[in-house]
């Protein structure tokens, strides 16, 4: 499409297929996608990996300058790193969904990953997902979509990927629905930067959508 670098911004809770969409509609337009997510993901494993509670700001601060976290692309897939390490395949389960929306809460957790996203969007047209991209991030980003589905969709949904990783556990669809709405309220409810959808960006609710349905809707969005 457009020959100027652009930024497609798309944020919203968990489970809501705002990752499928972003990838997909990165390849119809032949962008980098960023899944700014695994980036809080691996600060969560670090903490985890060090024994420090996640939610400790005065144990998390002090380790954040000695961290690397950086992100490669190969083939159209991202991989993120820490301290040189490609953790893209440990980041997943549970425990770190939740250390990654712990360590997230703390500003200047926020401010260091935020800095990288930023510099990610100045040399390249990108779509890129998380919570606080069309707020807080790229706030001047010519697309912004806020994508959401019903809280049982999303957790049907993250229970299936789960499942079919057999990453469960044993856990419940209760239990997870417990644990995903605990994390979307600290999303939404932290001070600094907070899940919220910006007045300006494009509801798209994928309770009712198919993937390739969800991908058009956005898709539709941007040749308008
Ligand atoms: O998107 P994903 O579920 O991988 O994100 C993991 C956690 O990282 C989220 O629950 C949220 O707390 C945090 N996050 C964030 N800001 C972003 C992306 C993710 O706070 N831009």
């Amino acid at each position: 499409m457009e020959n100027r670098i652009f930024s497609v911004a798309i944020d919203g809770p968990s489970g809501a297929g705002k990752s499928t969409v972003a990838k997909g509609v990165a390849k119809r337009l032949g962008v980098v996608y960023v899944d700014t997510g695994a980036m809080y993901r691996a600060m969560g494993l670090k903490a985890v990996r060090l024994g420090i509670p996640a939610d400790c700001a005065e144990q998390v601060i002090p380790i954040l300058d000695a961290t690397d976290i950086s992100l490669g692309f190969s083939e159209g897939a991202q991989h993120v790193f820490l301290d040189g390490e490609d953790v893209t395949g440990l980041i997943r389960t549970q425990e770190i969904s939740n250390a990654a929306s712990k360590v997230s809460a703390i500003p200047e957790v926020r401010r260091k990953m935020v800095g990288l996203q930023q510099k990610l969007a100045e040399r390249t047209s990108l779509t890129m997902d998380g919570r606080d991209i069309c707020s807080y991030v790229l706030p001047n980003a010519e697309y912004k979509f806020y994508v959401t589905a019903s809280p049982d969709a999303r957790t049907s949904r993250r229970y299936k990927e789960l499942a079919e990783k057999g990453s469960l556990n044993g856990m419940t669809f209760g239990e997870l629905l417990l644990e995903m709405h605990e994390r979307d309220a600290r999303d939404s409810g932290r001070e600094c930067m907070p899940l919220k959808k910006a007045p300006d960006a494009i509801l798209i609710d994928t309770t009712y959508l198919s993937i390739e349905e969800s991908i058009e809707a956005v898709m539709r969005c941007i040749k308008e």
